[in-house]
């Protein structure tokens, strides 16, 4: 996002916040994080590649606020409450910077992995040695993130359903762990897409569009909050609190 329209967002997300009592009610905030640290395909606004100095910063407000508990992702989604920390892609700096982090305070996570980026060979991403060893920190569950990262709405059924089994299966049998778990690549995702990913036997599917997820919400479409490099505290807790929630209107 450019500098004017981010000014532009945050003031309008500051008006959204005044109104936060009219806004009624509230779910589990699933926060998306992308890199700490590795370059970003594609991320012309350099969005999606936080210091790791902020991302400390933002886990340490996370800790301090009582009321917004950090919980795994199936247990947040079903309560449709607290706050749940994932990323995408499998970024290595995920294992890295992230894991550490995280560890230290004790705080559960969800990594959506893309096979192809894995296989790669590409040092930003994960490799299947260092997943299975990101696979070991206490409180991680990894999920798939499509096979390639295409955007799933453009797939033919047949695309499809190799996108959602073969990224699966591959994650399986790297982690020789059940993997039920996933989210959209580029939050591309309709009626179809999800009716594929539920036949694909996922319990769990996160997009990529602004909100809250209430306890009777869908699990195969769970609200997320995106989080860019840009956002320092205040930011990180307006949008938490909700007050950027309006960005899902435009999905
Ligand atoms: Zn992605």
């Amino acid at each position: 996002m450019k500098a004017w329209k981010l000014a532009l967002a945050d003031g309008i997300s500051a008006i959204f916040g005044l109104l936060g009592p009219l806004r009624g009610s509230r779910g589990c905030r699933v926060l998306m994080y992308h890199a700490l640290g590795a370059e970003v395909p594609g991320d012309r606004q350099a969005q999606y590649s936080m210091a790791a100095d902020r991302f400390t910063v933002h886990m340490g407000n996370l800790a301090g606020s009582a009321d917004l508990p950090v919980l795994g992702l199936g247990e947040g989604v079903r309560a449709g409450s607290g706050v749940v920390i994932t990323f995408d892609d499998g970024y290595r700096d995920t294992l890295t910077v992230a894991a550490p982090i995280l560890s230290e305070l004790d705080f559960p996570f969800t990594v959506f992995v893309t096979p192809g980026f894995t296989r790669s060979g590409d040092k930003r991403y994960l490799s299947a040695p260092e997943l299975r060893e990101l696979a070991t920190v206490p409180g991680v569950s990894i999920g798939a993130h499509g096979d390639s990262h295409c955007r799933l709405t453009e797939c033919d059924d047949a695309c499809l359903a190799r996108e959602l089994t073969e990224s699966r299966a591959w994650l399986e049998d790297v982690l020789s762990r059940p993997v039920t778990t996933m989210s959209y690549p580029h939050g591309a995702v309709d009626g179809r897409v999800r009716a594929a990913a539920a036949a694909a036997g996922y319990e769990f599917a996160a997009c990529s569009r602004f909100g809250a997820h209430g306890s009777d919400g869908d699990p195969l479409l769970i609200a997320r909050t995106d989080i860019w490099a840009q956002d320092d505290r205040a930011r990180l807790l307006a949008k938490t609190a909700g007050d950027w929630d309006w960005m899902g209107w435009r999905a």
